[in-house]
């Protein structure tokens, strides 16, 4: 059986019921013809950080979309004129209820959970509906097992992707990075908190506030610092050695970080100091700490289309054609990868609707437009940190100048 005579079911089986894989049910729920099974782990949505979606989600013209400071020229440069049009035809017909929603979100600051529950609130709302939810843990076996011929299976199962490693056949055992190009930028502790008055941050207000922090800056997000009438949410990071995150646990909170170590915790108590001097707030609650590797990588591969190249027909990947959505295909640090991921999510439901594309031409639009994805994010998260890099030596001349790379 090969994938290029087998007729296709209608059936999509979308796992992992995060942001993205959410949106792409509620998107497909949309399409006429299709049926889609969601599987998710998790019962509830509990994760408590706070996000931001990207303007150009919503944008609703081809200037819109390129207007952002840090990737409109990089988006010209990848992108040919049609297929930005495209996107953006896709976007337009999106419906009214979910369209409000991303509207909603790209405005500020919100937490995930919201996303989460808010989208799979309007996929149950929707009335007879053509998707099923099975809580479940998939394994990578049980999901080819279930695999008719014709199905269609998304992974949207984050980063650490049930089937990314799949997608590669090969003789012997599978390897763990099979399908992954892994660049590790840095190792970091995402400080948040909520403060009790009006607080915005820029690029002067970094440099002003880390004066006295010659080691450890803590540079606050910004645009990720929201405020909502009485609250602000401010979210910062700092930068840390392999040896020093090995030494933390995954979660802890600015007491344990103090007692640990406390160099760390001084650039950002020095940090907070300045806002209290400044707006004579006072933090809420406790300071929330992770330790994050920023790590930027993809799958090599966002398809299974190297199984019909192998030739091997009895696989099930060789008759059900797989797909990788958000951070199951493309992470990247410094907050961006659930815009990225609705993006992908929306591209893959637009190659879904077009029946008549051939199932080979829907591999090569997709992996296409993932890799341009990932230029794109692959340049904007390289500038960010040697802008960051800079940054954190911007006292000492030379060390700034090493960093320089003119001509
Ligand atoms: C501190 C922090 C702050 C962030 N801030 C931002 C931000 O401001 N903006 C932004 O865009 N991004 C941000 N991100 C990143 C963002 O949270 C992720 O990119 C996003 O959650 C990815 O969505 P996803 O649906 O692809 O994967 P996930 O959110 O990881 O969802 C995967 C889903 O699959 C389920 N699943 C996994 N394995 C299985 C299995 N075997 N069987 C069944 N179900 C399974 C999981 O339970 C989960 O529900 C931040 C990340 C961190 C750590």
């Amino acid at each position: 059986m090969s994938i290029d005579t087998v007729h296709p079911t209608g059936r999509v089986h979308v796992v992992g019921a995060g942001p993205v894989g959410l949106l792409l049910t509620a998107l497909l729920q949309s399409i006429d013809g299709y049926s889609v099974r969601l599987y998710e782990k998790r019962r509830d949505y509990t994760r408590t950080r706070m996000v931001q979606l990207a303007e150009y989600l919503v944008a609703s013209s081809v200037e819109s979309y390129c207007a952002d400071y840090i990737d409109g020229e990089n988006v010209e440069a990848v992108f040919d004129p049609a297929e930005l049009a495209e996107g953006l035809a896709f976007r337009e017909s999106i419906p009214p209820d979910l369209a409000s929603l991303l509207h909603q979100w790209s405005l500020g600051f919100c937490p995930l959970n919201d996303i989460e529950r808010s989208l799979s609130a309007l996929v149950d709302a929707r009335g007879p509906t053509n998707v099923e939810r099975v809580t479940a843990v998939m394994t990578a076996e049980n999901a080819m097992a279930m695999l008719e011929p014709g199905d269609i299976m998304v992974d949207c199962t984050g980063s650490k992707s049930l089937m990314r490693d799949y997608l590669v056949p090969s003789s012997g055992a599978r390897e763990s990075s099979a399908n992954t190009a892994n660049i590790r930028l840095e190792y970091a502790i995402v400080v948040t908190f909520l403060y009790g008055q009006a607080y915005d941050c820029n690029e002067y207000c970094k440099y002003h506030k880390n004066a006295e922090n010659p080691t450890y800056k803590f540079i606050p997000a910004v645009g990720r610092t929201y405020y909502d009438g009485a609250i602000s949410h401010v979210t910062g990071i700092v930068n840390i050695s392999a040896a020093e995150f090995d030494a933390m646990p995954p979660s802890f909170d600015g007491t344990w970080l103090r007692a640990n170590f406390p160099d760390v915790a001084q650039s950002m108590d020095r940090f907070i100091g300045k806002i209290k001097e400044e707006t004579h707030g006072e933090i809420i609650g406790d300071l929330e700490v992770v330790r994050i590797p920023l790590n930027l990588y993809r799958a090599r591969n966002a398809t299974s289309r190297q199984w019909l190249a192998s030739g091997a027909g009895d696989h099930p990947l060789s008759h059900s054609p797989v797909f990788l959505v958000g951070d199951s295909a493309i992470g990247s640090p410094y907050f961006q990868s659930i815009s990225l991921g609705f993006e992908c999510a929306m591209c893959l439901a637009g190659l879904i609707a077009r029946r008549d594309l051939p199932l080979r031409e829907m591999f090569d639009r997709f992996e296409l437009f993932m890799y341009k994805q990932w230029l794109r994010v692959y340049m904007r998260s390289k500038m960010i940190k040697h802008n960051k890099d800079l940054f954190e030596c911007v006292d000492d001349p030379l060390a700034l100048l090493e960093k320089l790379h003119i001509y």
